[in-house]
């Protein structure tokens, strides 16, 4: 789950890290309201949205008096922000940050998350932070700073020492980025975080250091054991066919392809989708449909998969083990007909009842083409949607 930035920078706080102080505003009004919380001018606005890039996509601007502020407000609300992560569609921002300014030396990154390659926690750092992060990864990675922390041992002092030895901090500067470390550390533990970005960290001309920008991001798993994180949850950022199949307990996510596939299994899932590459074409979507499918759920993970108007055919791959084949083909059959599907069916039943499953595909009178391999059928779907 992703979070905005200023509920992120709220968690930094809560964990010992210097961030300005801010508010939050849905409307200009409130803003208007509120501005006299901070000190300032200057002030600076920023779009929230889940996106990063904002900076240059025009969402992250400088006030230097109280008519600045609200016109910035007043331009920043409501603007579809275009950026890398977005996709050309953009994001709408409805709520936007004001904070107090931070005045700029220099600006840094540092992120901590799990690395999977060595099974450890890594701390990544660079004194090339800002909004070229991403270019500076690609193109001088020797200017990416990695620092490993052992999972069991935990985060310690020398992790610290290292990283700002490494991005030439001495003194005091080193002793607040070993505070600012420890805080990114406790914060991913206690709460589950995949994520802890602070992008840019910031050294003031006074050498103190200030977290700007922060991302969070949970693990989904980790929510039920944090109510208070999981009540940060903003539905408006997320794909509104993402939020629709977790209320009926199917694992969606959107693709950019045209094959909408419907799985039992996230890694039978994610073998179709190999290999409806494989065939030439590009899945629409995953859908894992889970372990117990039930005809209303078959129909649900149809028209969420139809609602995608990309989607120029369906792969219905089903291995019948804890769910029966028979159950699935019924549930394909009654979603066809409700929903009047009119994109090709390609079906690939097999298992726990799987004779019974392909009469009842066969004696439906509907179009759904029957496969008895999985390569079989990739294909068979790659042939009637290419063209189309
Ligand atoms: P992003 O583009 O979505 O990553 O948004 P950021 O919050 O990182 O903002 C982009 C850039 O705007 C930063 O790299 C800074 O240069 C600048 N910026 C952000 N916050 C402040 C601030 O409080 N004061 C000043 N002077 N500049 C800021
Ligand atoms: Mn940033």
């Amino acid at each position: 789950m992703n979070i905005h930035e200023y509920q992120a920078r709220q968690l930094l706080r809560d964990h010992g890290i210097p961030v300005k102080p801010d508010f939050m505003a849905t409307s200009v009004d409130e803003v208007e309201q509120k501005l006299s919380r901070l000190i300032g001018p200057p002030w600076i606005i920023k779009a929230q949205a889940h996106t990063g890039g904002r900076g240059k996509a025009g969402g992250v601007k400088l006030a230097k008096s109280r008519e600045e502020a609200l016109a910035h407000s007043k331009n920043i609300l409501g603007m579809t922000l275009v950026t890398p992560q977005t996709g050309p569609k953009g994001k709408l921002v409805r709520r936007i940050m004001v904070a107090e300014d931070t005045r700029i030396a220099k600006e840094y990154y540092l992120g901590f998350l799990a690395d999977r390659a060595t099974a450890s926690y890594i701390f990544i750092g660079s004194t090339e932070g800002g909004v070229e992060i991403e270019k500076v990864a690609a193109e001088t990675p020797d200017k990416i700073i990695k620092v490993a922390v052992d999972p069991v041992s935990g985060y310690r002092a020398y992790h610290g020492m290292e990283m700002a030895r490494r991005l030439g901090f001495k003194g005091a500067l080193a002793k607040q980025l070993g505070q600012v470390m420890s805080g990114m550390y406790q914060l991913f533990i206690s709460k589950d975080a995949s994520l802890v970005e602070i992008n840019p960290l910031v050294r003031t001309p006074e050498d103190t250091l200030f977290a700007l920008d922060a991302k969070v991001t949970f693990d989904d798993n980790g929510l039920a054991r944090h109510p208070e994180i999981a009540s940060l949850r903003d539905i408006d950022e997320e794909d509104p066919n993402e939020v629709l199949a977790s209320k009926h307990d199917l694992s969606y996510i959107k693709l950019d392809g045209t094959i909408g596939c419907l799985v039992n299994g996230a890694g039978l899932a994610m073998a179709t989708m190999d290999i409806v590459k494989h065939y030439g074409g590009s899945p629409a979507n995953f859908l894992d449909v889970g372990g117990s499918a039930s005809t209303e759920k078959v129909t649900e993970a149809f028209k969420i998969i139809l609602s995608d108007p990309n989607v120029r055919g369906i792969l219905v791959n089903i291995f019948g083990g804890i769910m029966k084949c028979d159950v699935i083909a019924e549930g394909i059959v009654a979603a066809s007909k409700t929903l009047g599907v009119k994109v090709p069916i390609v079906a690939r039943l097999d298992g726990t009842n799987v004779e019974q499953g392909k009469k009842i595909l066969a004696g439906s009178g509907l179009k759904i083409i029957p496969a008895s391999s999985l390569g079989e059928a990739a294909q068979l779907i790659v042939k009637e949607t290419s063209g189309r």
